[in-house]
């Protein structure tokens, strides 16, 4: 076991010897889980970072985790349905991390909350058993 010194690390894994079972480029949000996946499964993982970690993309993200609601718009239907699968899942899996947050979109069109009430209804029920709760039209008055 190496500890966190930075030239200890190189120079364990410069050894020409050591055989990795797992070698993941980028210590982003996909290679840092994909690390702590293999690592939990007992394979020697070797996760390479350019950087520091979560510095890309990842250190940008509002971190919701969202069905695809976006892509609805666009008519990726299966896209939406396997985002909201997994958003499911999340919640399922680990409750400690994935709570349920209200939004309140505002319209400023004429046709805005019909556009949005049917969207997000179609949304609701494209997540079937896993779905988070109804949205439903709220009026000025409420
Ligand atoms: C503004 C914004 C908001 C977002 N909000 C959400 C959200 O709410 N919910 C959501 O699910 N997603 C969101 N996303 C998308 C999400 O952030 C990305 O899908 C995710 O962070 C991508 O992670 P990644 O590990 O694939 O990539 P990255 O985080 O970019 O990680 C890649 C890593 O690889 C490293 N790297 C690259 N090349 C090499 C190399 N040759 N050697 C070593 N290291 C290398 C980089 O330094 C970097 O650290 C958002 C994105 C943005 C930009």
């Amino acid at each position: 076991m190496v500890g966190t010194n930075r030239d200890d690390i190189v120079k364990s894994i410069s050894d020409p010897e050591k055989i990795w079972d797992v070698v993941i480029v980028g210590g982003g949000a996909t290679g840092l889980g994909a690390a702590l996946d293999a690592a939990a499964r007992g394979y020697k993982t070797l996760l390479l970072e350019q950087a520091d970690f979560a510095k890309g993309t990842s250190s940008r993200s509002t971190k919701l985790v969202h069905g695809g609601v976006r892509y609805l718009a666009q008519g990726d239907i299966g896209l939406v349905r396997e985002a909201l699968y997994e958003r499911g899942l999340l919640l399922k899996n680990a409750p400690h991390l994935v709570k349920n947050e209200s939004f309140i979109i505002p319209n400023y069109e004429w046709w805005g909350g019909a556009f949005y009430t049917i969207g997000l209804s179609v949304y609701d029920l494209l997540a079937g058993k896993l779905g988070f709760g109804r949205a439903k039209h709220i009026s000025k008055k409420m």
